[in-house]
């Protein structure tokens, strides 16, 4: 039903083919054809404007609503709270776009677009995240891959310590002591707690200016939406990418060895967006993660030519299939 790889078929990304030696049934090369798939800068500008436009509605609706009763201004609130925080992680996703360069051709100028475009607004910066992100792609499933949240299972317990935030702050917790004390690291260190204030500062001065402006209810519609909506949906999100559906709760992956599972999801409007920036098609990000998002149809399209066709087959599933199967199995456990 998915794909589980050992990471057998040769260096290069666990669970990942060994793609220099694959080619079309018609001949064509993998190494030659991804030498035409340059990012489309275009689209990935016009998808993150999509996601400030879409955000932006949520919180001004709010504002500019006259209050009703209590009961309908709490459904209100409620609602665009949902829908600023389902933007606000999908922009989030194309601050992993910038870490894979894909935002700009020079890498000076994508860093810092990422930066001030993305990162802002969720307390990295590309730099940092770059350097963490390439560890899970080298070490997906393994002791030292630096994403770990897959090792939770859905539980309703999990669920809600992603909504209160704690889930949060056991990630940096668990970050912290992982920390060396190389230069190299501390200096990350510094950047990273700069970054960090940098966005609260930026996320505070929205709330205050809501409030100061006299749109109360706004404010708390972006509150919730970053505090609890946000990292809800981060955190489901990344535990659907990688975990085994037949893992049990109780299974310590910290210990166990979880293993390298990559799937593909659907590629409707609501895929699409809450795993945007083609984390709808992880399998394929993790198969060669330098090939921007904009690329993937063609990818897949040679993929669907090759030996490799079978494996794709096997790691497509709905978001929500595959939310129902790793619920029920939280159940069980
Ligand atoms: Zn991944
Ligand atoms: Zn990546």
């Amino acid at each position: 039903m998915e794909s589980v790889k050992g990471g057998a078929r040769g260096k290069g990304n666990p669970g990942s083919p060994h793609l220099p030696s694959i080619v079309t049934y018609d001949g064509v090369r993998w190494v030659d054809f991804r030498k035409e798939l340059k990012p489309r800068y275009g689209v990935v500008w016009r998808d993150i404007g999509l996601c400030y436009a879409f955000l932006a509605l949520g919180v001004l609706a709010v504002a500019a609503t006259p209050r009703g009763p209590a009961w309908t201004t709490a459904a209100l609130v409620a609602a665009a709270a949902c829908w600023t925080g389902y933007w606000l992680h999908s922009l989030f996703l194309f601050g992993h776009e910038a870490a894979h360069t894909n935002l700009a051709p020079k890498r000076r100028t994508n860093d810092r677009l990422g930066d001030w475009f993305v990162w802002l607004l969720y307390g990295s910066t590309t730099v940092n995240y770059r350097f963490t992100h390439m560890a899970h792609h080298a070490h997906l499933g393994d002791h030292e891959d630096t994403e770990t949240t897959y090792h939770l299972c859905l539980s309703v317990l999990n669920m809600l310590k992603a909504v209160t935030g704690v889930h949060v702050l056991e990630v940096l917790l668990r970050k912290r002591e992982k920390r060396g004390e190389s230069r190299a690291r501390s200096t990350r260190t510094s950047s990273g707690v700069l970054a960090s204030l940098r966005s609260f500062a930026v996320h505070a001065g929205l709330v205050a200016g809501l409030f100061l402006g006299g749109a109360e209810l706004a404010a708390l519609t972006w509150i919730i939406a970053v505090a609890t909506v946000f990292p809800l949906l981060a955190t489901v999100r990344t535990i659907v990418e990688h975990r085994r559906l037949d893992a049990p709760c109780d299974t310590d992956f910290s210990v166990e060895l979880h293993g390298p599972v990559n799937r593909l999801f659907g590629t409707g409007p609501l895929a699409r967006t809450f795993g945007a920036a083609g984390f709808n098609q992880h399998l394929l990000h993790h198969w060669d993660p330098a090939i921007s998002y904009t690329r993937f149809a063609e990818m897949e399209e040679f993929f669907a030519r090759t030996p490799l066709a079978a494996e794709m087959e096997a790691s497509r599933i709905g978001y929500g299939t595959a939310v129902r199967a790793l619920i029920l199995e939280a159940r069980r456990g």
